[in-house]
Formats: C-alpha cells, sequence, structure tokens
C-alpha cells in the first residue's frame, strides 16, 4: 500500500494498562505504521514512557505514530496516585478499584474521538463501553482481547452452556460442551468470575461478549495454522467477525524492537546473550510467568530446588508476592547460587523474553501460558512445561499440550487470582526433564519448530496473518469512501 495516497487512514489505539496487552497492542499498531497508517496511541501518563521507545523507533522510520494522552482516575476509583499500570494493584480492593478506574476512561475517549476524528479504534476488551462511544460517532471500532481462537471459544461455551454447574464437585472434570476436541477441565480450574454468582467481573465479562457483536469485528493475535478448528468456530459458530494478525510479535525484527518489548531489562542484555553464547543448543530452560504472576518464597523454593534436581542449565525469571521488596536470598536454598553458577541464571524483575527464547541454545520454556508467551514459544520452536496462574491461561495450557502437543503440563488445579498454586521440587524437576530430554521431548521439539515455520510464513508477505490485515486495512478504507 502506497504511503503517499491522499487517503491516509487514521487508527487510534487504546490498549489495557497491562504489558500483556499494551505489548501486542503497540506491536499491532505497529503493523498499521508500516502500511502507512497514522497511528494515534492513547495513554495514561504513567505509562507513557513505555510507548516512547516505539515512537522514536517509529519516527526514524518515518512512520506516523503519536501518543494522545488522557488521565487516569486513581484519586477518584480509590487508588494511590500514579497507579495506572495493572502490575502495581494486583491484590484485593486495589484491583477491583483498578478496573473501576478503568471503566470511567469513557468520557475522555469520547473527547479524543470528537477532536480527532479517526477512521478506526482498536479498544482492548476490558473497554467495552468504547463501541458505542465510537458507534455514536461513526467510528467502527475494533475489539482486541490479547489472547487466541482456542480460548475465546471455550469461554464462550463455558459461559453459554455452564457445564461447571453439572458437576458435583470441584474437581470433578466436564468436558467444554459443543466445543471441537474432548477437552476437559474442573470447576477449580475456571476463573472465579466464570463460577461465583455476581461476582464484581461476571457483568463485565458479559459486556465483553457483547460488545464484540455489536463492533466492527474482533482483532486476534494468533495465526490460522495454529488453531484453524477454533478460528473456524469463533466465526461460524459464534458469528464473531475476525481478523486473525499474528503473531505480531514477529513484527519486531530488529535487535533493538526485540530488546526493548516491555519494560527496561533488570540483566544488561548483551550478557545474558553472552551466557547463552557459552551454551550448547537446545541445553536451556528458560522460565518465565510473564508479567502479573507472583509466588511466594515456599514455591520459589520448591522451584528452586526442583531447578537443580533436574540437572538442566537454565534462566529463571522470578518475581516475588510483595514484589518490590528486597529479599532474594531469604528464600534460595542454602548455597544455590553457588552451586548453580556457570548452570543457572536468576533474573529478578525484566528480561527480553524475546531474544531469551529464539536463541538456540534455549531448548525448553517453563511458561504460566500467557497468550504472549504461549505464542512466543511456539513461533521459537520449543517445547514448554505448561503452569497456568490465572486469566485464560488454563485454556491455553490445553491447546499447547492436548491439541498441538508441544508442551506437558506440570500439574496444576487451581485457578487463583495472582499467586501461584503449590507444585513440588519433583514435579518441577519431572516437568522440566520431559520437554528437555529424551524421545518424547525430541517429538514436541520437531513439532514445535514445524509450527513455528508456520508462524513466519503467516506473517510473510502471502502469508494468512499478512492477507487478513491487508483485508482489514480495505475494509476499513472502503468504509471511509
Ligand atoms: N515479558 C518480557 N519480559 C519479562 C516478562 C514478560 O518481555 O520479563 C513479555 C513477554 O514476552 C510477553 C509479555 O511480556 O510478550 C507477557 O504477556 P503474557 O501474555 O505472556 O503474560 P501476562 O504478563 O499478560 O500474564
Amino acid at each position: 500500500m502506497d504511503r503517499g495516497k491522499n487517503h491516509q487512514l487514521h487508527i487510534c489505539f487504546f490498549p489495557f494498562m497491562a504489558h500483556g496487552h499494551m505489548i501486542p497492542m503497540m506491536e499491532i499498531a505497529r503493523l498499521f505504521a508500516t502500511r502507512g497508517l497514522k497511528i494515534s496511541i492513547i495513554s495514561t501518563p504513567v505509562n507513557v514512557p513505555q510507548y516512547s521507545k516505539f515512537t522514536e523507533r517509529s519516527k526514524i522510520l518515518g512512520y506516523q505514530v503519536d501518543i494522545l494522552v488522557i488521565k487516569f482516575p486513581c484519586v477518584e476509583a480509590g487508588l494511590p496516585e500514579g497507579c495506572e499500570h495493572l502490575d502495581m494493584a494486583l491484590s484485593g480492593d486495589l484491583n477491583r478499584n483498578f478496573f473501576t478506574a478503568a471503566g470511567m476512561l469513557g468520557p475522555q475517549l469520547e473527547q479524543l474521538l470528537k477532536k480527532h476524528r479517526p477512521d478506526g479504534l482498536v479498544a482492548d476488551m476490558f473497554f467495552p463501553w468504547a463501541t458505542d462511544i465510537a458507534h455514536s460517532l461513526g467510528i467502527p471500532r475494533i475489539v482486541f482481547h490479547g489472547t487466541g481462537f482456542f480460548s475465546l471459544c471455550a469461554a464462550e461455551c463455558v459461559r453459554l452452556y455452564e457445564p461447571h454447574k453439572k458437576v458435583s464437585s470441584d474437581t470433578e472434570p466436564f468436558v467444554i460442551p459443543n466445543f471441537p476436541g474432548e477437552i476437559k477441565l474442573t470447576r477449580n480450574q475456571l476463573p472465579h468470575f466464570a463460577k461465583i454468582e455476581g461476582h464484581h467481573f461476571a457483568q463485565l465479562h458479559i459486556d465483553i461478549k457483547e460488545s464484540e457483536l455489536k463492533s466492527f469485528g474482533v482483532l486476534v493475535n494468533s495465526f490460522y495454522e495454529l488453531e484453524p478448528a477454533y478460528a473456524d468456530h469463533f466465526r461460524n459458530v459464534f458469528g464473531r467477525k475476525a481478523w486473525h494478525v499474528g503473531p505480531v510479535f514477529l513484527c519486531n525484527s530488529d535487535f533493538e524492537d526485540k530488546a526493548n518489548r516491555g519494560k527496561e531489562a533488570s540483566i544488561e542484555v548483551l550478557e545474558c546473550l553472552k551466557w547463552l553464547d557459552s551454551k550448547k543448543p537446545n541445553s536451556v530452560v528458560y522460565i518465565s510467568f510473564g508479567s502479573l504472576a507472583r509466588f511466594t518464597s515456599s514455591q520459589l523454593l520448591e522451584i528452586a530446588m526442583g531447578l537443580e534436581d533436574s540437572g538442566q542449565h537454565f534462566i529463571w525469571v522470578v518475581k516475588q508476592e510483595g514484589d518490590g521488596q528486597e529479599g532474594k536470598e531469604e528464600w534460595l536454598p542454602e548455597g544455590f547460587e553457588e552451586r548453580m553458577e556457570g548452570k543457572g541464571l536468576t533474573i529478578k524483575g525484566w528480561v527480553p523474553q524475546v531474544l531469551i527464547l529464539e536463541h538456540v541454545a534455549v531448548g525448553g520454556f517453563l511458561t504460566h501460558c500467557g497468550w504472549n508467551s504461549a505464542l512466543e514459544g511456539i513461533a521459537a520452536g520449543v517445547p514448554m512445561v505448561t503452569w497456568p496462574v490465572s486469566a485464560e491461561q488454563f485454556y491455553n495450557e490445553k491447546l499447547v499440550t492436548e491439541i498441538l502437543g508441544v508442551g506437558v503440563g506440570v500439574g496444576i488445579q487451581q485457578w487463583v487470582v495472582v499467586v501461584g498454586d503449590c507444585v513440588k521440587k519433583e514435579a518441577v524437576a519431572k516437568a522440566v526433564n520431559h520437554i528437555m530430554v529424551g524421545k518424547e521431548a525430541e517429538e514436541m521439539r520437531t513439532r514445535a519448530r514445524e509450527l513455528g515455520e508456520l508462524a513466519r510464513r503467516a506473517v510473510e508477505e502471502g502469508g494468512s496473518s499478512h492477507s487478513e490485515l491487508n483485508a482489514l486495512i480495505e475494509e476499513l478504507r472502503n468504509k471511509k469512501i
């Protein structure tokens, strides 16, 4: 598409303030920018720096990208001043108030849309009211969920058919009805809001689902070849209009872009890669639970002992309950760091995940199954140990282990809000070895590599995701005309 065309489309992006939503939304914005569209990202003040690397790079590359700043109503919603990112509001009332604040952003969105009159609004699922606001101004609203087709369909089947109400206990498995594949879950593995009557999140969940139907369509960070049955199900059975454009992180071809996703890394990126350079291919397991999940000291201790017992080399990214406080040494086993010198790297904070995963030395990934991480693992062609914690991660686990056959579960039984369920060291060691050594590990690796190859082809010119993005832009253009 020619960037000099007279009718340059202008699209506003309105991400929810959590890394798992902001990072892919920024990458989608970048995809639009590379096609010559003008992009505006709506952000609250505290989150602006997260986008500034992206906007600086965009300027160098000649893309038209700017940031529109709105106020986050912290005080009005009972949050401390500056609490504008979900990772600052993980527990109890703070979390609830955070969503209240997010729900109060409508009037500011309306003002921005009236002023800038974009040709489209891509707004996060957590802003279901954005559809009506955009609609009243004649602007098509596109929903961005941040997850894939499998979990979108699975969650909708559970919501509509309520199979969890037909079992007699929290641990009795049920099959997700009217859903391709014989996928079994237990009530314990469902989100609280999906099973507790009157839960404060339940209405939001319904509004989200309804807004999908009223919107221009749904943008999905996935690729058709990964989950064709579920992509079809979402469109044909649930009647959603959807464009799959992922994996969107593959738009980062430069080292700089890959190194700067999300927060500033807590380790020198080059130091981390140098450490990996000293390892044999497929000899290191990478362990990370995304940006939000936290663990208790006793769980971290079990992980540490499990990793040591597995005998595998590792990079372990640690996020602890009550993070921000010091005290790594308190939970590490006695002498752990000395014994693991050269063998394991324990990093507290943020790492350049995509660069680590695509390093040839990394041969496995222990993941919480956040959708971005799962996709990044798949695209890197590595087998995974699945350790879901919350959100839709239990559905993603099923896709990875049972449908794609590229992972094994560590055995998590309980959905929790942010602090993970308890797993013993023996289970950690067993699962890690399962994906790192032996025939089954090799078979999973082969399948994962094939999927990784399909992922790359999907985003290349002529690939399914590349073509879908073109189709969406064309539809938006036609709508404008
Ligand atoms: N991520 C990262 N470094 C970290 C932790 C996370 O780059 O130390 C990135 C990761 O690559 C992914 C995103 O943050 O793109 C996390 O999203 P995901 O859906 O996996 O999990 P969430 O954080 O939403 O639970």
